[in-house]
């Protein structure tokens, strides 16, 4: 049985060139009340464009709108239903965020504002600060990373720069085999090596591995806890005392914070350096590209390596309390964003932890653990998990019994999008073969939780009963299967070679 799903619109929509119709604007202008004059009477033709703009397209005010708007309307979002993409953390955001980011005092100052005129803006900034380091439970924060990634540089280049101090600079970084391939990347980037440390069978850092890789070449450990295979790192402790013996630092990436918020600090863990991803767990709407934001809270140690300039606290001539952007900071990695880093983020952030508050908080790390636990449940019948171990906020399991009857983990993905889904995150992490990586967040009642859970039991049995369809999904979707290969080895990305290609009757 084919169910009826993802039916947001049902118009097909071309190309906007396909529109297009010779003569037709979507303006009207006043008629001239000068004599008119050639273009190259007025501009240097040296300056003119030899091709004529022949090709684009001429159409009306409600062709464009219509053609947008129906085209926006094919994208799912979180606003639609659940977007259980695993690692992303996709949680619902609260519309309050979004009206406060755009409070004028806000959204148009301009970074160059003098200080004295920019209080409330660097007040929130230095409460953000504060907030982001209690949550962590260490000593300093800098705003400017603007995603995690970025955020993985900066705080690798401060670890660098301390060492450098001490004239020990180190060479190596330890990163576990289930890490996201940003870490490994940012190691590379700011100049050291990567050596893989192996998972245990339980899915957590293997202790003997890493005891044997440490030495005094090693200049950090970078984990991710709750790791991406969703499970929490119980020796965390002995693993950071093995890093910090050996002189090296203990970086944690903090994607998965939304897991800890309210419940455990990494500071307390033995945790040197960590990286948030505001846009994950302090949502921020993101998916697309950005922005977002990925500040770092480091140790008091660390702290004087922090990019600069930093809001810092004084007294003005009458001895009242004034905010100020300090730049003398001889130690400092230097500056590795503009200004202050993506704001408007950054306030949707202080606006997400001061409406939920501490208890707030907690609860929505504990919810998200919960609805996470309740798939993992759920599902268990009927999907293989990748690891026996209590998942946190986000489950994995593998397509080893649907590939019996040669339904992957793909076609399970692609199905989903039949039952008005957006698929989970799949074959990530690398060391889980078939990896179908599902993060509900707390954002999820019971109902949506359950609609979910039927659907895909529902297409595990499909892959028993009849696998033809599952392997051919999605079939309720303007566009069927698309061979991804093609799409990547032969991008046809100017119109004039679409416009051939059409011709040629390959859409
Ligand atoms: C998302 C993510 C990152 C990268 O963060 P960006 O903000 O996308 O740069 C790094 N590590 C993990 C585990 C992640 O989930």
């Amino acid at each position: 049985m084919i169910r009826k799903a993802s039916t947001h619109v049902n118009q097909n929509e071309g190309l906007i060139f396909q529109r297009s119709q010779p003569g037709r604007v979507g303006y009207k202008l006043p008629g001239l009340d000068v004599e008119a004059a050639p273009i190259d009477s007025m501009i240097d033709p040296r300056l003119l464009r030899d091709d004529d703009l022949a090709g684009l397209p001429e159409v009306s005010e409600v062709d464009v709108i219509r053609h947008f708007t129906r085209i926006s309307t094919w994208n799912y979002a979180v606003d639609f239903g659940m977007y259980p993409l695993g690692s992303c953390t996709m949680k619902y955001n609260p519309k309050l965020n979004e009206r406060v980011a755009r409070f004028e005092g806000f959204a148009a100052s301009h970074p160059y504002t003098p200080v004295e005129l920019a209080q409330g803006n660097l007040e929130l900034l230095k409460e953000l600060e504060e907030a982001l380091a209690e949550i962590t439970g260490l000593a300093a924060v800098s705003l400017q990373p603007a995603a995690g990634a970025q955020g993985e540089l900066t705080g690798l280049m401060v670890i660098r720069k301390c060492l450098e101090s001490r004239g020990d600079a180190r060479k190596l970084v330890l990163i576990p085999d289930s890490a996201h391939g940003t870490n490994p990347a940012s190691a590379a980037h700011s100049g050291y090596q990567v050596q893989t440390i192996k998972s245990s069978s339980h899915g957590s850092i293997d202790l003997d591995h890493l005891r044997q890789a440490v030495n005094e070449e090693v200049a950090a450990l970078m984990l991710t806890n709750p790791s991406t295979l969703g499970l929490f790192e119980e020796n965390i402790q002995e693993v950071c005392q093995v890093v910090r013996e050996a002189g090296g630092f203990v970086y944690m990436d903090g994607a998965n914070m939304n897991a800890l918020v309210g419940v455990t600090r990494p500071g307390d863990m033995g945790v040197d350096v960590i990286h948030l991803n505001l846009h994950k767990t302090f949502s921020t709407p993101h998916g697309g590209g950005g922005p977002g934001a990925g500040p770092i809270a480091v140790t008091k140690e660390l702290e004087p390596f922090l990019p600069f300039p930093r809001a810092v606290e004084e007294r003005d001539e009458k001895g009242e309390r004034i905010l100020r952007l300090d730049y003398d900071r001889p130690q400092s990695i230097g500056r590795v964003r503009a200004f202050h880093g993506n704001f408007s983020v950054l306030v949707r952030a202080l606006c997400y932890i001061l409406s939920l508050g501490p208890d707030g908080l907690r609860e929505a790390t504990e919810t998200a653990v919960l609805n996470a636990n309740y798939i993992a449940h759920h599902l268990k019948e009927d999907y293989e998990v990748a690891f026996d171990g209590k998942p946190m906020h986000e489950v994995i399991f593998n397509d080893k019994r649907q590939q019996k009857s040669g339904v992957h983990t793909l076609d399970i993905a692609k199905r989903l999008i039949d039952y008005g889904f957006h698929p989970m995150t799949v074959y990530f992490p690398l060391v889980v073969a078939g990896a179908m990586m599902i993060e509900p967040t707390e954002s999820e009642g019971r109902e949506e939780l359950d609609l979910f859970i039927d659907a895909m039991r529902s297409i595990a049995r499909e892959a028993e009963e009849n696998p033809e369809l599952v392997k051919s999904a999605p079939h309720n979707t303007r566009i069927g299967r698309l061979d991804e290969a093609a799409a990547a080895r032969k991008p046809v990305l100017r119109w004039k070679s679409a416009k051939t290609s059409l011709a040629a009757g390959n859409e």
